[in-house]
């Protein structure tokens, strides 16, 4: 089969690879699209010690099952592969599994025309639903995993609520959708890239600023939702949320900052983290992708496998008017 394949720092390599075979409790799936993610970016950068070369990365995908349970079911996966019996897999929260491993990580990812994974984390997608809204469920899920998150602790509702989401990129830009679905009519997205603040401005996620040129006011946001995660957006966040407000960190840039405790304190702020999703959510976002809940993803771009080294280098240029860029083996 061909694979896109991880090769080097910044270096990925389009060429043969060994078709994989699917092992016990394991499913082989057809790849038919599959998204380019931050984390994928982190990697090709060098920057993560998990997702050693040669490998091939990839963990947003789409496709039809060609072996094992479930032959010829379209689906999408569940990219974390969980054990099922810790504490966090029987409560629900599997995102959090202590005995997880991920595809695209641990083992081999989607970038490739077939991939394996265990036949418990496949998802089964809704009935005509299109490769493209498929392959976007993984960030959807992130993106309505924090806004279940955020709505534990708001104190009014949604709609009532000014929000503001830091970052334009998919997680970004899916969770303004949502809200905006969600009936919030009050959304302003903070994006410092001018490409990506028109796209999402044409995509209709709310209202644009460059956080850059003009900070975003203080108290003025009932929810904050950090889809960026670095020192800069977190002090953002923490100036921006009006008191009483909750902030969810669901981006992870770097992790070192001093956080004005005093403000978290006195100001009753709900500062929560999020990671990922569960199973629960991952089905939730793929009805709600195809129930048009995140609009007609006009904005999202697909290219061909084979041209996707080209792709990570449009992206880390800053070239990628697209806040996602999905990849479609021939
Ligand atoms: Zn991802
Ligand atoms: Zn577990």
């Amino acid at each position: 089969m061909k694979a896109l394949v991880y090769t080097g720092t910044r270096e990925m390599t389009y060429r043969e690879a060994p078709a994989p075979t699917a092992g016990a409790g394991e499913v082989l799936i057809r790849v038919d699209a599959v998204g380019i993610c931050g984390s994928d970016m982190h990697a090709y950068h060098g920057h993560d010690p998990r997702r050693v070369p040669p490998l091939i990365l990839g963990h947003e995908l789409a496709g039809e099952i060609l072996e094992g349970p479930g032959r010829g079911r379209r689906v999408t996966v569940n990219p974390l592969i969980t054990c099922g019996s810790c504490e966090y897999c029987v409560q629900g929260r599997n995102n959090l599994c202590s005995n997880r491993t991920m595809i695209g990580m641990t083992r081999p990812g989607g970038f490739a025309d077939l991939v394996t994974t265990a036949a418990a984390s496949v998802i089964d997608l809704p009935e005509g639903m299109s490769a493209r809204a498929a392959a976007l469920t993984e960030p959807a899920a992130t993106a309505l995993h924090a806004i279940n998150t955020a709505m534990r602790s708001l104190m009014r509702p949604l709609p009532e609520c000014r929000a503001l989401v830091i970052g334009g990129g998919a997680i970004g830009l899916l969770t303004a959708l949502l809200l905006r679905n969600y009936g919030c009519r009050h959304v302003r997205v903070a994006e410092t890239n001018a490409l990506r603040r028109e796209s999402a401005e044409r995509a209709g996620a709310g209202e644009t600023f460059d956080s850059a040129a003009q900070p975003a006011q203080e108290n003025s946001a009932d929810l904050v939702i950090d889809a960026v995660g670095m020192k800069a957006t977190r002090a953002m966040s923490l100036a921006a949320v009006k008191p009483g407000g909750v902030i969810v960190h669901v981006g992870l840039g770097d992790w070192a900052s001093e956080i004005d405790m005093r403000k978290l304190t006195l100001a009753e702020i709900t500062l929560a983290g999020v990671y990922t999703y569960s199973t629960a959510d991952l089905r939730a976002a793929a009805r709600a992708l195809h129930e048009g809940a995140f609009g007609d993803l006009a904005w999202v771009e697909e290219r061909p496998l084979s041209e996707g080294a080209r792709a990570f280098a449009d992206i880390d240029a800053g070239r990628a008017r697209a806040a996602k860029i999905l990849l479609r083996p021939a």
